[in-house]
């Protein structure tokens, strides 16, 4: 039997704002010390009053207009009753029924929504007790949830980045995921693809009951939510391994079991933490401290004035590419990745015009020679193309050389390793080292006959018919030239004195 499975993601991100989400506490994830950022609001003391970070609003709504969602006109917030000792209040503040941001689509996939919420404290369990930083209590968390429309594991982590991504251009969050700014949770769930109607009715029977004529009418399986997914690679891994453990429990005959389960890193495994008899209820209810938020009469919240204001971003970066350099998304993919790498090739496609031909030379040099050179050590690449001394100046001279064929692509490349080393004008660089390409006839003449002298035999076997040791003759002039010489004009030359 075929399986179809279908995934869903709710991804967390951590804001960067200057405080915290409802006072005036730092919110720094680079501090060290514990519990230094925190103050009575974040810590919970009964008595204070929490008040909206308007920053943390407009970077949740400014990824609504990024995924061209419906911002809310009216918005509030809620309580998410729940006991933990990460948890001052006794509640974390969240939203519930109106979330800022509805609908939208990212990287093909439709979301269903993005809203506000606050961290709770980071706790370190020991031996026989427990420790807690509340530094990050408090800080304001986005949250986004996807439908279920990811059909694989690949398709998933790749949602993930693109989401990455753009949080990075908008400067909405730094997300990243080592350092827990970014988290994943995976909702995995399969289906029989049944061949024919006995199948169907055998398959109908491991659909969850409980969702038949719900929001998505019971045409999907019961999901199982995956937790603690720590890098692209673990959300990749864990959703393929969910994927192969439910259709193993089908095949057996046996339900999948609704339950949030754990990713074990060491196993490379899920494990069972909480099973649908013990999720919590929540007790949402609107939160009486906090106004309500009617963000279409704030000017500053319009859309048109969030739109106009919201930076490149990664699909129109990729599309500017492809219309203005004729460069690929697949190809583009590491110049939208990598924004200095990015900034420093459309600096030189600058300086190279409109010249297609030129740009794209200076492209593939770029993405295969320099960033081979940059990754000279898998541990220790360089990332930071600022950190090489070739200006961008003197890499499109160097592109302008090589497409009007005064020097040849092998010295192109030899100039290449020098300016990444030492900066410098290729010009004056081919000057002196005599590398400008050689395609004077008579200048080439001497060195022609010279190997030709010093290869006799071959040279008889040129003239008994076999033409293929012309190239053999060719790759030796290239040689005794450093590279320089233009290998037509030998060719040309090997054939009137081999005759
Ligand atoms: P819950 O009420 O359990 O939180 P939701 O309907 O809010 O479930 O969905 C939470 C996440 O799970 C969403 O990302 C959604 O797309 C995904 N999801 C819901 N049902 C399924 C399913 N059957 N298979 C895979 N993912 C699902
Ligand atoms: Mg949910």
């Amino acid at each position: 039997m075929e399986y179809r499975p279908t995934i869903g993601l709710e991804i967390h991100a951590e804001l960067k704002t200057r405080t915290k989400m409802f006072c005036d506490s730092k919110n720094d994830p680079d501090e060290t010390r514990p519990n230094v950022n925190v103050c009575p609001v974040c810590m919970g003391h009964p008595g204070t009053l929490p008040v909206i970070n308007k920053e943390a609003v407009r970077h949740v709504v400014r990824v609504g207009v990024a995924v061209d969602g419906k911002i809310a006109d009216f918005t509030e917030f809620d309580r998410k009753n729940y006991f933990y000792p990460d948890i001052p209040k006794g509640y974390q503040i969240s939203q519930y029924k109106y979330p800022l941001v509805k609908g939208g689509k990212l990287a093909g996939i439709p979301l269903t929504r993005v809203h506000l919420e606050e961290d709770t404290a980071k706790s370190f369990h020991k031996d026989t007790y427990s420790l807690i930083d509340f530094n990050r209590a408090g800080v304001p968390l986005m949250e986004l949830v996807t439908e279920p429309a990811i059909k694989s594991a690949e398709e998933a982590s790749r949602f993930a980045k693109e989401l990455q991504l753009l949080l990075q251009y908008l400067g909405a969050s730094d997300a990243n995921m080592e350092k827990g700014e970014m988290r994943v949770e995976a909702n995995v769930s399969i289906v029989p693809q049944a061949k024919n109607f006995r199948e169907f009715l055998r398959a109908f029977i491991f659909r969850d009951p409980s969702r038949a004529g719900t929001k998505y009418g019971g045409r999907l399986g019961v999901k199982v939510e995956v937790k603690n997914l720590n890098s692209f690679r673990a959300v990749e891994r864990a959703i393929a391994y969910e994927i192969g453990r439910q259709k193993k429990l089908l095949e057996k005959g046996e339900p999948v079991a609704q339950e949030t389960r754990g990713w074990d890193e060491n196993k490379q495994e899920t494990f069972s933490q909480r099973t649908k008899e013990e999720s919590h209820d929540y007790r949402y209810f609107p939160d009486p401290d906090l106004p309500k938020l009617r963000l279409s009469e704030l000017p500053e919240f319009s859309h048109e004035a969030l739109r106009q204001d919201l930076p490149e971003l990664p699909r129109e970066r990729r599309a500017r590419y492809r219309a203005d350099f004729g460069i690929q998304d697949k190809d583009a993919e590491i110049l939208v990745t990598n924004r200095t790498l990015g900034e420093y090739f459309e600096n030189t496609a600058q300086e190279l015009g409109r010249d297609q031909r030129k740009i794209k030379l200076a492209f593939n040099y770029l993405v295969s020679d320099v960033i081979g050179l940059m990754r000279w050590d898998d541990d220790h690449p360089i990332t930071d193309i600022g950190k090489i001394r070739m200006s961008t100046h003197h890499f499109a001279e160097l592109i302008k050389m090589t497409a009007a064929n005064e020097i040849t692509s092998r010295t192109a490349k030899d100039l290449l390793v020098l300016m990444v080393s030492d900066g410098g004008d290729p010009r004056e660089i081919a000057r002196e080292r005599g590398l400008f390409q050689k395609s004077d006839e008579a200048e080439l003449e001497g060195t022609v006959k010279k190997i030709i002298a010093e290869n006799a035999a071959v040279a008889d076997d040129y003239k008994k018919g076999n033409e293929k040791v012309l190239q053999f003759f060719v790759g030796q002039g290239m040689r005794a030239t450093k590279g320089a010489a233009n290998p037509a004009v030998l060719a040309k030359l090997f054939k009137r004195f081999l005759s």
